[in-house]
């Protein structure tokens, strides 16, 4: 391989470098884990609320139970008595005919209130299943992203260092002379050594002077653009 590509190779190499590097430190960057962490902890928050929320009605519906039987009992008692025939006092049947109804009401009301409680927790348990669902998705997300940008980030250390033993062998075979012109070119204007495409040098976009650009085609020797210095890489037409 000539100078002129070995340098061209040179420079791809260390634009590799460069786009790895930008590469690495976009999966360094967690912001799209962050967000999932906060989401995570969102429904996982949530799931414990509705959790609560389920035990407690399901508390309240116990106790309510235990409530209606009580009554119930008391009502059966009252009912025996009522209609037992034992009771002749007018007005002691009277009192124990709105007892009776004031503990049917209770007991009705305590009925409607453990329906209500039931249609809650039935629909606290469709939540509950939708969040549990959700959170084992997110964490599940999350262990995915972080797996993926584990293997990237392998890949592209490897790449690296393919890379680095690439441009030890490359630097190897280069004069030395080269190397620092293209070093200082490359870090003062970015590229170094650029395509001649047509009559134009593509690091400055200015025409080459005929006679440059029969030189550039007829041999392998280094020119450099007289506009910008950079380095001319003349590739024929089938690259
Ligand atoms: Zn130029």
């Amino acid at each position: 391989m000539n100078q002129l590509k070995l340098l061209w190779q040179l420079q791809n190499y260390d634009n590799r470098l460069t786009e790895i590097e930008q590469e690495k430190e976009n999966l360094m960057d967690e912001k799209d884990i962050e967000d999932l962490n906060v989401k995570l902890m969102q429904t996982k928050y949530d799931l414990m609320n509705k959790k609560t929320q389920f035990d407690v009605d399901n508390e309240k519906i116990e106790r309510h139970n235990k409530k209606l039987k009580e009554i119930n009992y008391s009502i059966k008692q009252i009912d025996n008595k009522l209609y037992g025939g034992d009771i002749s006092n007018i007005k002691h049947l009277e009192k124990l005919q709105q007892e009776d109804t004031e503990l049917k009401e209770t007991a009705n009301n305590l009925e409607t209130d453990i329906l209500t409680l039931m249609e809650d927790i039935e629909k606290t348990d469709k939540e509950i299943l939708v969040l549990d669902k959700e959170y084992k998705s997110l964490v599940k997300s999350i262990d995915k992203i972080k797996e993926e940008k584990d293997e990237k980030l392998k890949a592209l250390n490897k790449e690296i260092e393919d890379i680095e033993n690439n441009h030890k062998n490359i630097i190897e075979k280069l004069d030395d002379d080269m190397l620092r012109r293209y070093k200082k070119l490359k870090s003062r204007k970015g590229k170094a050594v650029v395509k001649v495409i047509g009559d134009k040098c593509t690091g400055c976009h200015m025409n080459i002077p005929l006679s440059t650009l029969s030189k550039i085609k007829s041999n392998s020797k280094i020119h450099f653009c007289d506009n910008c210095g950079r380095i001319l890489y003349y590739v024929a037409e089938e690259s």
